[in-house]
């Protein structure tokens, strides 16, 4: 065993539960923990996430310092970096897994140039409850529909001898291993307007911890419930956090264990972490659907270039109220509530007939919690084309969908305010109060609102008109 040890931190930003750097920590004399940022990665793809991870790292620092752990951060390739690292350093690098086609990839040019160099490595289970590996059908083949993927997955992880909560060991001295380390802040992004971010978020595992004790405490038992409703606290927000590996989902899963009453909140919640595990295993077991649709038929899908209704969709400017509020939280936020993606997603690929890669690429730059799995399989989900999708024919009515969720309008006034005095009845749907009202109210549409950019009843009809295409292909 070499005395010094490399973590190599990438999605697990955590000092509880993490297995590579209590493994290192146990077993070396002199531990470092290196992140190596790869602005290929984020350039003008996920925008908002340097946000969260510059400011994760540094806390992260601060967390690793008490340990006598150093973090490390550096800029370029991690194949080159790692390249540098030969037998003769004496050091041992660990990392965790993540689960995603071109890591997966990565990672393993990475081992070939360790066995190359000669350089000892060791890797473990990454932030996942179950490797895709294990959950398949009785044939060998993977699954293509979420429930009998869940029953499978949660059985045998149920099954599984729950692992023990990782300690890391304090070590005596602190060591630096690499050079040209930058500083996290390096990271931001040049334009500022991730600044308001701050007034919604603090980005670190004690931060992470906080909300997990939110959820058992005050959200779980309603959750069933609350979770569709955007103006209600009710979902766990610990997306971001889980994308950042700030909390181990394995730590979730055991808290909402030890829930004593467990109620359709707690099976509503467990069934969103499998969700999140069944997209896992589509991107990897269906790497094709990170570049195209799932179901095949769907090439042929007649989708619409506009660049004006996409640039209407993004600024939260489309003339529905609940869609506006939608992309205008995200903006502002950097997260939307499940409900809304879906509803904002739905009348992308419906209403306005756009490639859900166009929103998938959006969210990806704006979502604190974007990740690879679940927003590809949660936009061919709404788009209709990918595993065990939403029918594209249910198309979600955005006046509807309003009126269902956000009745007082709660949310869609605090995200579309100049809507503030609208009334209940005419939120969801402002063109249909009569112009002498809108003027009495000051909120002229066409002008303090916009008008809808499409009718829903014809963009519904085209819609249908045009899956029907696909269907006699
Ligand atoms: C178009 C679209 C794009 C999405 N893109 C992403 C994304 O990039 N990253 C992401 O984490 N989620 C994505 N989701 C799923 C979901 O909206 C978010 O996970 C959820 O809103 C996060 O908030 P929360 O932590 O409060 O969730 P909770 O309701 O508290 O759920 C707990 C956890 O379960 C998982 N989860 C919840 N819903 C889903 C779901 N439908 N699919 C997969 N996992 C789920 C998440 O990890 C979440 O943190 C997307 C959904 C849609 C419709």
């Amino acid at each position: 065993m070499t005395k010094k040890a490399i973590v190599w931190i990438r999605e697990d930003l955590r000092i509880d539960n993490n297995p590579a750097l209590s493994y290192a920590s146990q077993n070396h004399d002199f531990v470092s923990a290196i992140y190596i940022y790869n602005n290929k990665y984020f350039d003008k793809k996920r925008e908002a996430q340097k946000w969260w991870l510059s400011k994760s790292l540094e806390a992260f620092k601060k967390d690793l310092d008490k340990f006598n752990i150093s973090l490390e951060i550096m800029t370029g390739d991690e194949i080159e970096i790692f390249s540098k690292i030969k037998n003769t350093d004496e050091i041992t690098v660990y990392w965790s897994k993540v689960y995603e086609p071109s890591v997966i990839e990565k990672g393993k040019k990475i081992r070939d140039i360790f066995v190359k160099n000669e350089v000892n490595y060791k890797y473990f289970k990454g932030n996942i409850l179950i490797e895709f590996q294990n959950i398949l059908k009785d044939d060998g083949t993977p699954f293509k529909v979420f429930t009998p993927f869940w029953k499978n997955a949660e059985k045998r992880y149920l099954e599984q001898i729950p692992s023990k909560n990782l300690k890391i060991k304090k070590l005596n001295k602190k060591i630096i291993l690499m050079k040209n380390l930058i500083d996290p802040k390096e990271i931001l992004p040049k334009k500022d307007w991730y600044k308001k971010f701050e007034k919604y978020w603090s980005p670190s595992e004690d931060e992470a911890k906080k909300f997990l004790q939110r959820l058992i405490n005050d959200k779980i038992i309603n959750y069933g419930e609350t979770r569709d409703y955007p103006s209600i606290d009710g979902t766990s927000k610990l997306s971001p956090f889980l994308k950042h590996g700030q909390i181990n989902v394995e730590t979730i899963w055991n808290k909402c264990q030890n829930i004593k009453n467990k109620g359709k909140g707690y099976r509503k919640y467990i069934n969103e972490l499998g969700w999140r595990e069944f997209s896992h295993s589509l991107i990897n077991f269906f790497p094709e659907m990170l570049k195209g649709n799932l179901r095949k038929d769907f090439d042929n899908f007649p989708w619409v270039k506009n660049e004006k209704h996409l640039k209407l969709w993004k600024n939260g400017m489309t003339g529905y109220p609940i869609v506006d509020a939608g992309m205008r939280e995200l903006y502002e936020t950097g997260w939307m509530h499940n409900r809304v993606r879906m509803v904002v997603g739905s009348f992308l690929v419906k209403h306005l007939r756009i490639h859900w890669s166009e929103g998938e690429k959006h969210f990806r730059n704006c979502l604190m919690d974007f990740n690879e799995a679940n927003n590809v399989a949660q936009w061919q989900w709404v788009a209709g084309c990918g595993a065990d999708a939403a029918p594209y024919f249910r198309i979600f009515n955005p006046i509807l969908q309003g009126i269902k969720f956000d009745k007082d309008g709660i949310y869609t006034k605090k995200w579309v305010p100049e809507l503030q005095n609208m009334p209940s009845d005419f939120l969801h749907k402002p063109w249909e109060l009569e112009k002498k009202y809108q003027e009495q109210i000051k909120i002229i549409i066409g002008k303090d609102y916009p008008e809808p950019i499409v009718n829903h009843e014809k963009a519904r009809n085209d819609a249908l008109n045009a899956f029907q295409k696909i269907k006699k292909n």
